[in-house]
């Protein structure tokens, strides 16, 4: 197998976007943030809804590629959070017109969904990536992460100043979804319409309304105690606020790395003003880098909500939308193929700061799997 000589991008000429022309190698991002620390720390997230898509399997390791390279370019020991969202919700209900979830994680605590089926897939490649790159990792639930105490003081000064953040992280309603589960059945009412947020002394209180049990509260101190679920925005800059302060709890360069969808407009209009008005130092923001979307052939994210929705879709294999059959199919060293890409991602300005159709990936397997068919698959 000799993938690097194989690679389709040898016949490609890589078009330098803005970024790519003040850096020479990704690594420059992070060096004015990393001198004189002693670590740094990178975190990664995903929801886990169900077995990883080839998207997600590429970010992945993309992270491990991007830790692997920025260890060794800036000679610091690099480690990686994953932050594994079990709060994903994965049951919907509609009750008399309004819609109640259950997460992934209650489901599973009460046995309606099975934890290896829904974390396997992730444990397998996070085993995979840390033994090909030599990098150790964290696997972080979100009960955990919830309960962090930066965390936490960041929920607090957001439940405290609603007025400057709603505009933020609800600019359709106005309503922060900063929502308890109903202690008795744990239905999570997904518009929060009946929720109402209280700062207090060292905790918010968080009141809402199940259909079957009636009026409840939640209390969330600063200090530990008590769940909560954050939706993405409110999570967002909570893991912004955290990462600012890890920088002197861990004496860390602090590295967030996220698929792309999560640069442009989301950092600018989201993450960016949120962590102003916290008011975080810019110095002390975390690095974001943003992995290389995988598209379908029609230019959009390849989405597995869409493939769950309504089969295959944009003449997909199901290889690209299912870890499983993936690896059943091509076994590990379709991993090692995709690692072998990853890493020059991982180097090369112009290779990281852009898109990859899913036909450039199925060039890329085709030439390094030469006696299997990938498109028939
Ligand atoms: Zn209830």
């Amino acid at each position: 197998m000799t993938p690097t000589s194989a690679s389709p991008s040898d016949q490609l000429i890589f078009a330098p976007v803005g970024i790519a022309h003040l850096t020479g190698d990704n690594t420059d991002l992070v060096r004015a943030a990393a001198a004189g620390r002693s670590r740094i720390r990178i975190t990664t997230a995903a929801q886990l809804n169900g077995v990883p898509h080839f998207g997600t399997v590429v970010t992945m390791l993309t992270v491990f590629a991007l830790a692997q390279h920025t260890a060794e370019a800036l000679g610091l020991p690099t480690s990686i959070m994953f932050d594994a969202l079990e709060n994903a919700p994965a049951e919907h209900l509609d009750i008399d017109g309004d819609i109640y979830t259950r997460s992934v994680g209650d489901l599973i605590d009460t046995g309606h969904l099975d934890h290896a089926e829904r974390v396997g897939g992730f444990e397998q490649l996070l085993a995979w990536a840390k033994q090909r790159s030599g990098i150790s990792y964290e696997f972080r639930p979100y009960a955990v992460y919830q309960g962090l105490r930066p965390i936490r003081e960041c929920l607090h000064q957001i439940a405290s100043n609603l007025e400057e953040f709603t505009p933020i992280v609800a600019p359709r309603d106005g309503i922060a979804r900063i929502r308890p589960r109903c202690p008795d059945c744990r239905l999570m009412q997904k518009s929060a319409k009946d929720l109402r947020i209280t700062a207090l002394s060292g905790a918010v209180r968080l009141d809402s309304h199940c259909p079957h049990h009636g009026r409840y509260s939640e209390m969330v101190h600063i200090d530990g105690g008590g769940w909560y679920d954050a939706n993405t925005p409110v999570r967002s800059i909570q893991k912004g606020y955290l990462l600012a302060a890890e920088r002197d709890l861990y004496d860390a360069c602090s590295v967030s790395v996220d698929g792309a969808d999560w640069g442009g407009s989301w950092h600018a209009s989201v993450l960016a003003p949120a962590l102003a008005q916290l008011g975080i130092p810019p110095a002390d923001w975390p690095v974001s880098i943003f992995t290389p979307l995988i598209t379908d052939r029609t230019g959009g994210k390849l989405s597995k909500t869409l493939y769950v929705a309504h089969g295959t879709y944009a003449d997909l294999p199901e290889l690209f939308l299912n870890l499983d059959v993936l690896l059943a199919q091509h076994g590990e060293q379709i991993l090692e193929l995709i690692w072998t890409e990853v890493t020059r991602w991982a180097t090369e300005p112009r290779r990281l700061h852009r898109t990859y159709t899913i036909d450039y990936i199925t060039a890329l397997l085709d030439a390094g799997l030469p006696t299997e068919q990938l498109r028939s698959a």
